[in-house]
């Protein structure tokens, strides 16, 4: 079996890529695997641009295959904001995730609802060498100002999902792992994935 570095110490992340990839052949290993600790400059100002930062990085510090997510939450009441910042989103540097809901509801509270986002995901696999692979994945919805729901990371107890009336912190794991931001970019990348497996 193939090996893949996922290219990523978000244990959320983590657990949701190997959830969503676990039919196809491939050994998924991750950093700790390696003894990796690398700090990735995010700075490409795009999600796939930062999804090719971590990929190359990884892969070349590894030097095998690496799968990189880049992801963000796009609200449109904000123009889109926190975008591609969403980990970044708030002035404290030591902020948790709840401290990053926290301060999205303090930016939205004067705003009428409902207030539309969406979660969007670009997925990136390389070689040290080169780009093997990529995709991309939307799941619409919208903010909400209580939190709900203990599953999931990030703002998943803020969203709604469009069409589920409950938060992505209230899906189970198999729930969100069908129609996530996550879900979806992997889904797409799936023929090219089951590919690079068995080439
Ligand atoms: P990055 O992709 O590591 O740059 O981080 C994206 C950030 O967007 C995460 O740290 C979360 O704050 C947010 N985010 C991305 N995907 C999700 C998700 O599935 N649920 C909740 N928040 C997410």
């Amino acid at each position: 079996m193939k090996d893949l570095l996922l290219a990523t110490t978000n244990a959320g992340k983590i657990k949701e890529i190997s959830e969503i990839l676990a039919d196809v052949p491939l050994r998924l290993l991750t950093p700790a695997d390696f003894g990796l600790d690398l700090v990735v400059s995010e700075n490409s100002g795009s999600y796939f641009g930062n999804a090719r930062l971590k990929a190359s990085q990884y892969a070349a510090a590894a030097g095998i295959p690496a799968l990189a997510d880049d992801s963000g939450l796009e609200v449109e009441a904000l123009g889109g904001d926190p975008g591609v910042h969403s980990r970044r989103f708030s002035p404290t540097p030591s902020a948790t995730d709840r401290d990053r809901c926290q301060y999205l509801l303090e930016k939205l509270k004067n705003i009428p609802r409902p207030w539309k986002a969406r979660f969007v995901c670009a997925v990136v696999v390389r070689s040290p060498s080169e780009e093997l692979l990529n995709g991309w994945g939307e799941c619409p919805g919208e903010i909400i100002p209580d939190f709900r729901g203990d599953n999931g990371f990030g703002y998943d107890p803020i969203f709604l999902v469009g069409g589920v009336n409950k938060t992505m912190a209230e899906l189970t794991d198999i729930e969100k792992n069908a129609l996530s931001h996550r879900a979806r970019a992997l889904q797409a990348a799936l023929p090219a994935l089951y590919a690079f497996a068995q080439a």
